[in-house]
């Protein structure tokens, strides 16, 4: 509008036409209607679509014009087309990486698995001890033994990054007859009980009775046994032959990591378990507003009231100390006294412990 009058521009209707054929040709069409007169057609004439995928119009008042702008099939095609080339080569990636990465898992495992063979017959696996500390007298009542892999360059590996696989793999097995074997040469220094973590494996499998049938010396009583609630146990039957059989020859068999797996309460029952290792987890939430507090107080009014031993394990601090002690707790394990040690810097803690006394 300039003031009362307008300026009209006209566009060579070909431009139309040719732009919307470059574009793609069968893929466009415009429709030009004016003050209600049949509407001129540009772009392709008769357009498919079936698959249409775009309609817009668009009303020019000052020029009562109305603008129509369709999209038909060929635009549809060869988009699906160009999509369905980009998800080909994405899957073609996706399976490339995938093999890569099966293939590394896979050669990852099986050379885990060769050097925990070669860490065996090299004796890698060395015992650490975690103490047991009475809270009430402060003496020391038993250990933890927890296995570390000293491999031959020095480095020291921490369980959670062989055991699971040793476990999976049936190499804990072995793994635990030979801690056993150092273990039994560690006894004469150690006081009190040392127990050693089993899986359900080691129950299934007789390991453990036919260690005791070869080691009959009466100090192998001090040894006892954590079976871990976070697995379950497939053969039941067999698993529990293997307790009978050989409780009378150890000091206990303790459920581990209690409240976090499957045996809970029955597992206790029928497997003829009095001993439970409160877990860390629980132990947490003292001093917080955890829910799992009330959960805490449960387990220990239950071990109360079955004459449970128990054991409050990954306690750090004074007020965890102080809280589970005034309920009755008193078997602790944890920071808060010490980490797991080697043989020698155990016996220095005995001695610490002692002369505080
Ligand atoms: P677990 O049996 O629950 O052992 C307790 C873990 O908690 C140990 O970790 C111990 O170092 C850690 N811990 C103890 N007190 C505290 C604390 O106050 N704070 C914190 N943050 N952690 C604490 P570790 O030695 O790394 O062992 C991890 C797990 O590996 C063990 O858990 C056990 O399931 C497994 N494991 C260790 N040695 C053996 C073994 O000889 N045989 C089998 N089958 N499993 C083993
Ligand atoms: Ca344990
Ligand atoms: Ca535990």
């Amino acid at each position: 509008h300039l003031g009362e009058q307008k300026l009209v521009v006209l566009t060579n209707s070909s431009v139309y036409n040719e732009t919307l054929s470059n574009l793609c040709h069968g893929c466009y069409q415009l429709l030009i209607s004016y003050q209600g007169l049949s509407p001129m057609v540009r772009g392709t004439e008769n357009l498919d679509e079936n698959h249409s995928i775009i309609k817009k119009s668009r009303y020019i008042k000052t020029l009562d014009v109305t603008l129509t702008l369709k999209a038909g099939d060929d635009l549809y095609w060869q988009e699906a087309y160009r999509i369905g080339v980009v998800l080909f080569i994405a899957a073609l990636i996706a399976a490339f990486l995938a093999v890569i990465f099966y293939w590394n898992w896979q050669s990852a495992r099986v050379s885990l698995g060769m050097l925990l063979q070669k860490g065996m017959s090299r004796k890698e696996f060395i015992p650490y001890y975690q103490p047991i500390i009475d809270c009430r007298s402060g003496e020391v009542v038993g250990q933890e033994m927890l296995v570390r892999w000293r491999r031959f360059d020095g480095v020291l590996v921490q369980p959670n990054q062989f055991i699971p696989y040793a476990e999976d793999s049936g190499l804990i097995l072995p793994i635990t007859d030979l801690l056993l074997d150092q273990v039994y040469r560690d006894l004469a220094q150690l006081k009190g009980w040392v127990s050693i973590n089993i899986v359900a494996q080691h129950l299934e499998s007789g390991l453990l009775s036919q260690w005791f049938s070869l080691n009959r010396d009466p100090m192998v009583k001090r040894i006892a046994f954590e079976l871990t609630e976070r697995k379950p146990i497939t053969q039941f039957e067999l698993a529990l032959a293997e307790i009978k059989a050989v409780l009378p020859l150890c000091h206990d068999f303790k459920l581990d990591d209690f409240g976090t797996g499957f045996g809970g309460f029955s597992y206790l029952q029928r497997l003829g378990i009095n001993s439970i290792k409160i877990d860390k987890m629980f132990i947490d939430t003292i001093g917080t507003k955890d829910l799992k507090g009330a959960v805490l107080d449960a387990i220990i009014a239950f071990g109360h009231e079955s004459n449970m031993e128990m054991i409050a394990e990954g306690v750090e601090t004074q007020e965890q100390v102080d809280y589970l002690a005034a309920k009755g707790v008193y078997q602790h394990q944890g920071y808060f006294y010490s980490k797991p040690l080697p043989l020698k810097e155990l016996l220095h803690f005995y001695l610490q412990v002692s002369h505080v006394r």
